[in-house]
């Protein structure tokens, strides 16, 4: 089997003149174990985010995403493989990497049967890579409200949380969990979907987890987690996507509505992701 950072892009993949993509990441040391591993994303010196990071160089604060201009380390600026549109692409450089990462790490391919526990900017995205790769997927929501669109986003199945007679009856069940849930929450249910020798990957929210080890040693269960990715993955999950037709579903405001689409975020109302269009700053 060939791990996830052995990945050279296809050149029929790209076009002269072709736009490309910057992720979350402009810069990293390049040198340190995890860089030379294709984890510039782990760098042991921090990699250099697009916004609010510090400069390699000059020291100063990054101030990308949201500006017309870039300062990138050309290695961190990827190609947008034809057929990706740049707006619903953006947040594969972000949210998508970030479930790609671990989905792919842990092996899932088709027939594993993976979970997704909320639906949001990257959860919506684990769904279509998961069945993307041919997993029985399955979406784990609060409540039932979100069924159509876990089906159109190509999961087979919805498992409302709140009910405790479905979540006792898939006791044990899935190979991947990623748990997308935002705020801090107790693991302890999701860790008892898993199955043997499975793993709960938990992205959404980053912080203090309490568990009893008792929950992780009946099954041989499994904890861990992820965040952005490393250039190999970023370029792959780019080529997947491309192949198999995948992008966030976005909206675009052009950028003089920045507060609208922050505020509008901080209240939950997306789906899934905006998009802010910078050329109305020409
Ligand atoms: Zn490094």
């Amino acid at each position: 089997m060939t791990g996830i950072n052995d990945f050279r892009p296809r050149p029929d993949r790209f076009a002269a003149g072709d736009a490309v993509a910057v992720g979350n990441i402009v810069d990293s040391c390049g040198v340190c174990r995890m860089c030379r591993a294709g984890q510039e994303n782990f760098c042991s010196e921090f990699p250099t985010l697009t916004y609010g990071g510090t400069d390699r160089h000059d020291g100063s604060t990054t101030l990308g995403a949201y500006s017309r201009e870039y300062v990138v380390r050309d290695r961190f600026a990827y190609p947008l493989p034809v057929g990706l549109d740049a707006a619903s692409a953006a947040p594969l450089l972000c949210a998508g990497i970030t479930v790609w990462e671990p989905l792919r790490a842990l092996g899932v391919t088709a027939g594993t049967r993976v979970a997704v526990a909320g639906l949001g900017g990257l959860g919506h995205l684990a769904v279509r890579f998961a069945a993307a790769l041919g997993a029985e997927t399955t979406v784990i929501s609060r409540s039932r409200s979100k069924a159509a669109d876990a089906a159109r986003l190509g999961a087979h199945e919805l498992l409302v949380s709140a009910e405790e007679t479905e979540m006792a009856a898939a006791r044990d069940r899935f190979d991947v969990v990623i748990d997308t849930i935002a705020a801090p929450h107790d693991v302890a249910p999701y860790l008892g979907l898993v199955a043997l020798d499975g793993t709960l990957s938990l992205l959404g929210h980053l912080g203090p987890v309490a568990l009893q080890t008792t929950d992780l040693l009946v099954g041989r269960k499994k904890l861990s987690s992820a965040g952005s990715g490393g250039r190999p993955g970023t370029a792959s999950m780019l080529e997947f996507c491309a192949d198999h037709g995948i992008a966030a579903d976005v909206e675009v405001l052009p950028s003089a509505q920045v507060n609208e689409a922050l505020d509008r975020l901080e209240r939950g109302d997306v789906r899934y992701r905006f998009a802010l269009d910078m050329s109305d700053l020409a």
